[in-house]
């Protein structure tokens, strides 16, 4: 930090405050871990500074002999890890992955046979007729995936993303009942819908989802299955979820981010099987710029680390260590969506304490409890207030902490939202955003959060 302060002494504080608030605080963001030193070590050099477009043997610079070592290292360690066919490690960011996925089906599914029907190898070869066909014909596909309330992501076809505009979408929910993923709704919604696409995969579902049954149901209309493993593919890395829960053997296509539960560099990563590797490796410059070769560094070394027998008693740990969260708070009398968990997410319905998902959010951070606000299925307070609050263990099973320590989490969380309410706004009118917490209940567990 010293030959930054240097410089900017004001960017050396944010990092210095940053690593102290990841200390000292409970991390329970799902989406979020500790990299080790090995992965930031490999991300922080020169690499950063070398130009890359193409792939591996196919660059439009010189002198990438290096950045090919550790584009097809990193790509290699991802196959192995995975049992993937081919893997695609340039993507920036999981959105990037994903954009990556939904072009490449594009272009195999109406692109190539365009091409095909009129007898050219290049879009720059059609006539003017043709292409302008081409292009009416890629604006017209349809993608079914998981609505955003009941865990799905903003890249799967929703209106503020580019997924939403390039496609026309729709969704699949979940038992009102049950809150559980309801694969003959999703039979039927594909049934009717046939889209070219159909994601699984999500943000905030706490289950495992059966990605044989979803095959079952692409295949059955034509679709091709794309699952964004984005939050579990550490556990995927870690064989906890293996046989019908691990989606590699039964998409045709698979995205996921590196940062989440996988533990590697904030970044995105493809794996397909063979009849779209031509397609994905087209990535840059389809829709991704240069590489990022100090990041797929990290990537190699990351997913290298995840291949050790020590990374599946890892993802044990953070099942477990949900499980056990979700007990303690259901213990104390706290509302789950589903009523419980079988992958890293808990989702705390707070209506239960009287509190919205935001009050609930800002309530548990005073308390040094870092969490994030989020819908639950048809939630009443809508995207922004929501009436949930998302929690998850991968961070913290990197810190250390166990099935005992998890149960002492779930009684600081309960103990700061139990003695929470809502306050009014300065109008009178009842607020969703404000709240008081009673006189040094935050102090008290913020202490006892920083000493777990
Ligand atoms: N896909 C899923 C399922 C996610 O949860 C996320 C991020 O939260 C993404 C994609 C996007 O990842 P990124 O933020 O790296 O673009």
């Amino acid at each position: 930090l010293g030959v930054i302060r240097g410089i900017e002494p004001r960017i050396a504080d944010a990092i210095g405050a940053e690593i102290a608030d990841q200390r000292e605080s409970l991390k329970l963001i799902a989406s979020e871990n500790y990299a080790s030193p090995a992965t930031l070590l490999a991300m922080g050099n020169w690499l950063s500074d070398k130009y890359a477009e193409g792939t591996v043997g196919h660059r439009f610079y010189a002198g990438c002999r290096n950045v090919d070592t550790v584009e097809s290292l990193a790509a290699e360690h991802a196959r192995e890890l995975f049992g993937a066919a081919h893997a695609y490690v340039q993507p920036h960011s999981g959105i990037d992955a994903n954009l990556v996925a939904f072009w490449s089906v594009l272009a195999q599914r109406v692109e190539a046979p365009a091409l095909d029907r009129a007898a050219v190898r290049n879009v720059n070869d059609l006539t003017e007729e043709d292409w302008a066909a081409l292009r009416r014909a890629l604006g017209d596909q349809r993608m079914l995936g998981m609505s955003l309330d009941a865990g799905g992501h903003l890249t799967h076809g929703f209106r503020p993303n580019i997924s939403g505009k390039m496609f026309e979408q729709r969704s699949y929910g979940t038992d009102p009942e049950t809150g559980l993923l309801d694969y003959d709704a999703v039979r039927a919604a594909a049934r009717e819908f046939r889209p070219l696409i159909l994601v699984a995969g999500y943000s905030a579902y706490p289950r495992r989802v059966n990605f044989r049954i979803m095959r079952e149901i692409a295949d059955e209309v034509g679709a091709t299955l794309m699952v964004d493993m984005a939050h579990f593919a550490g556990l995927v890395a870690g064989k906890v979820f293996t046989g019908d829960f691990d989606p590699v053997p039964h998409a045709q296509i698979v995205t996921t981010t590196t940062h989440k539960s996988l533990r590697g560099p904030r970044g995105g990563m493809v794996l397909c099987d063979d009849s779209l590797a031509e397609y994905v490796d087209r990535g840059c410059p389809m829709v991704l710029g240069g590489p990022l070769p100090h990041v797929m560094a990290a990537k190699a070394v990351a997913l290298a680390e995840a291949r050790q027998p020590a990374f599946q008693d890892y993802a044990q740990r953070i099942t477990d260590n949900a499980q056990s969260l979700a007990e303690g708070l259901l213990r104390r009398g706290a509302r789950l969506v589903t009523g419980g968990t079988d992958n890293h997410i808990v989702l705390l319905d707070v209506a239960g304490y009287g509190l919205t998902g935001r009050q609930a959010e800002s309530a548990l951070l005073d308390a040094g409890i870092v969490t994030n606000r989020n819908s639950v299925p048809r939630d009443p307070n809508g995207a922004w207030y929501t009436s949930g609050v998302r929690l998850g263990t991968p961070a913290l099973t990197t810190r250390g902490v166990g099935a005992e320590g998890m149960d002492e989490v779930a009684e600081l969380i309960h103990t700061v939202l139990s003695r929470t309410a809502p306050a009014a706004a300065a109008s009178g009118k009842p607020s969703k955003a404000k709240y008081v917490t009673e006189d040094g209940v935050a102090r008290e567990v913020a202490q006892r959060a920083a000493d777990l």
